[in-house]
């Protein structure tokens, strides 16, 4: 099969395999027309693999999150460092998937990180890491430079940000600061 002649937004087996196989571990697919990360690495399972039976794939769909939420913490982890000023720990935890969690836990603080999309990871590890840095270390983090208050996530046409809680501006989430 000539790689590049697969497309995952049209391949009608790929796509009945990767609705089958979603219902099975309780994922939502998603967009399947326009900008779809989770799509594309599914995608590339089926050429390498073909239809892989769903309790194959989990794993694999596991440790895609934990890399996921594990580069997103360090990097949100590492802003409220620099910005707080504490010794802010790094706190990521997993379990393989079980009956209760098809594709098994992940948990940045004390929130679980389902989301399977890149940009929905990302969000939620940003709010994840802030609900940590307030429970743990009773602080605000991260505070808009304007307004002194918080800011909470929010997800934008996949553009994650920060909004001001004065509810005015947005500041890119994943733009180095
Ligand atoms: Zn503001």
């Amino acid at each position: 099969m000539a790689a590049e002649e697969f497309d995952p937004r049209t391949d009608r087996a790929f796509l009945a395999w990767a609705r089958a196989v979603c219902d099975e571990l309780w994922l939502g697919l998603g967009e399947t027309r326009g900008s779809n990360d989770f799509l594309e690495f599914l995608g590339k399972i089926f050429t390498d693999n073909g239809e892989l039976p769903a309790e194959h794939l989990a794993p694999l769909v596991q440790r895609r999150r934990i890399e996921l939420a594990e580069r997103y913490m360090r990097l949100f982890i590492g802003q409220a460092r620099r910005e707080t000023g504490l010794a802010v720990a790094e706190a990521l935890c997993s379990s393989p998937p079980d009956d209760r969690e098809p594709t098994g836990l992940t948990q940045v603080g004390d929130s679980v990180i389902r989301a399977i999309r890149e940009p929905d990871v990302a969000v939620e590890t940003a709010e994840a890491v802030q609900d940590y840095v307030m429970a743990r270390y009773r602080t605000v983090w991260p505070v808009c430079p304007v307004h002194r208050i918080g800011f909470h996530p929010v997800s934008a046409d996949d553009a994650p940000a920060w909004e001001c809680s004065a509810g005015e501006h947005r500041v890119p989430m994943l733009d180095s600061r």
